[in-house]
């Protein structure tokens, strides 16, 4: 019988399940939109059990889209949208809040609390202080529930990431686990001994018998009983790492880049965590048997936003699609930079308060010079990102493997190329998410060998080699920098 990995990719907006077949093909995929809910200005939660729903939906419909029954699953992984905090009653099985989305601000009055906490979390965790993550958001939860405080440390509540929460929810509560990629993102995690941490716990009060317990990314969690059927839950990981395994960036120096609303590069630094001083974050990339993989990871806010903006406020065009063509009507920019700092500047600035600027327009600045500038910027953007990481890692950077929405983009891909004076490889399937983690459950379940057969099996579409001098390059990027400065400035 031909078996299939099942892949449930739980993203901030939905929920998808993909069936991939051995040479990682998608076979049937199905998609649910969950709904966020925004409680007041800032706030992102969303219904825990919605979550769920949505799991067992897309589960079901990818099975019945090819026509099989979970008995042709070898295995099953799950990705998720990292550092979004659910905590439930252990009796019930019912979430005590709503799950506090990873965007959410509610808990930042809370993290200034720590401002003074930064360098030794740093150090412990590879995390800046930011209510994205979830150790603010378990206080939150604990503080605004009845006796919340209490219930967990008579060991009544439960904590997980989304991850947990559908392992959990598979397993019919035999299981509470996490992986470790997902526990480097809640600042509980010690991504030096590889253990929650007494010293963090003690520090933002949370105890210990309310964490899930820490596990391989490619690893046997338990038997998930569905439809009647039991399949091992094999392969988890947050999204960006598994995008990470998935891109098979197995090797130190291999990096990927996903180019959708806003754009994650994560770069494998090995063995070792690489602490950053230019805010970079230091995370667990996986674990596979006793070896952890660790990554620098680096965040652009406005990357695929810019074009949507250019269509939808802008009106400069009608479809994301054709800002290609517009970009190539002309030869450059004409001098024109565009730096898209809506909601301020990620890596390395850190900027909260810089805002969108534009320079060097002329009476001859066209819609198309425009249109350029905008997607060239989330090229500079990420090239800033890049050096960072070459800079304080040292190790010579091979190519970058791409993916997210932007990268049909074949002018941007180009661009990159160039300005990065590195190759670009695009895969052959974009679901480089979903993807990861299905390798990482055939690893642990033996339907892959090893991670030379995943490399033989996976494959490019389009592979973009620079093509401009470097002299070009170094005064493009020197204007860039001065509209940086100016950005700031303003
Ligand atoms: P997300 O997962 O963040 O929603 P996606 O990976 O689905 O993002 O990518 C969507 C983004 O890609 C949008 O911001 C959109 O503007 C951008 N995008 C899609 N197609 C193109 C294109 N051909 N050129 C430039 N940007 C594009």
């Amino acid at each position: 019988m031909k078996k299939y990995i099942l892949s449930v990719d739980q993203g901030t907006t939905s929920t998808r399940a993909i069936l991939f077949d051995h040479e990682g093909h998608i076979c049937s995929k199905a998609q649910r939109e969950v709904e966020c809910l925004f409680p007041k200005p800032g706030w992102v939660e969303a219904n825990a059990l919605a979550i769920w729903v949505s799991v067992i939906d897309v589960v079901n419909e990818v099975l019945v889209q090819e026509n099989v029954t979970m008995n042709s699953v070898d295995s099953i992984g799950i990705t998720n949208q990292r550092e979004t905090t659910i905590i439930w009653d252990k009796n019930t099985g019912l979430p005590v809040y709503n799950a506090i989305v990873w965007q959410s601000r509610q808990s930042a009055d809370i993290c200034d609390k720590y401002e003074k906490d930064k360098e030794f979390i740093h150090e412990k965790t590879g995390l800046l202080i930011n209510p994205y993550f979830s150790a603010s958001k378990i206080r939150f939860i604990l503080d605004h529930i009845p006796n919340g405080q209490e219930r967990a440390e008579k060991g009544e509540l439960l904590f997980g990431t989304v991850d947990s929460w559908i392992i959990y929810k598979m397993t019919n509560g035999l299981v509470h686990a996490t992986d470790v990629s997902n526990a480097s993102r809640t600042m509980l995690y010690n991504i030096n001994t590889n253990e929650w941490d007494d010293e963090l716990l003690k520090l933002f009060n949370v105890p210990k018998c309310m964490l899930p317990e820490v596990l391989p990314s490619s690893y046997c969690y338990g038997t998930a009983s569905f439809f009647s059927s039991q399949v091992s839950i094999c392969g988890v990981a947050g999204d960006q790492q598994a995008a990470l395994f998935g891109q098979t960036c197995f090797e130190v120096g291999e990096s990927k880049n996903t180019y959708g609303t806003g754009c994650f590069m994560l770069l494998n630094t090995g063995d070792k965590p690489v602490l950053s001083k230019k805010g970079l974050l230091t995370t667990v990339a996986w674990k596979i048997n006793d070896k952890v993989t660790y990554a620098l990871e680096g965040s652009v806010f406005v990357g695929g936003a810019v074009v949507q903006w250019l269509r939808d406020q802008m009106r400069m065009l009608h479809e994301a699609s054709e800002s290609e063509k517009m970009a190539l009507e002309v030869k450059d920019t004409n001098g024109m930079y565009f730096v898209p700092a809506f909601v301020g500047l990620g890596t390395p600035y850190w900027d909260d308060d810089a805002r969108g600027s534009a320079f060097g327009m002329t009476r001859g600045t066209t819609r198309n010079h425009f249109v350029r500038a905008c997607l060239e910027a989330i090229a500079y953007q990420c090239k800033d990102v890049f050096e960072v990481m070459k800079d304080e890692t040292k190790v010579v950077l091979k190519n970058l493997k791409v993916d997210g929405g932007a990268t049909h983009n074949k002018f941007l891909m180009q661009f990159q190329s160039d300005i990065l004076h590195t190759e670009i490889k695009l895969p052959q399937c974009l679901e480089t998410t979903a993807l990861g983690v299905a390798y990482l459950a055939g690893l642990a379940s033996g339907y892959y060998k090893d991670l030379e057969e995943i490399k033989s099996i996976h494959c490019y579409q389009a592979i973009y080699k620079p093509e401009m001098n470097e002299k070009e390059v170094e005064e493009k990027y020197a204007g860039w920098k001065k509209a940086i400065e100016a950005t700031r400035q303003f």
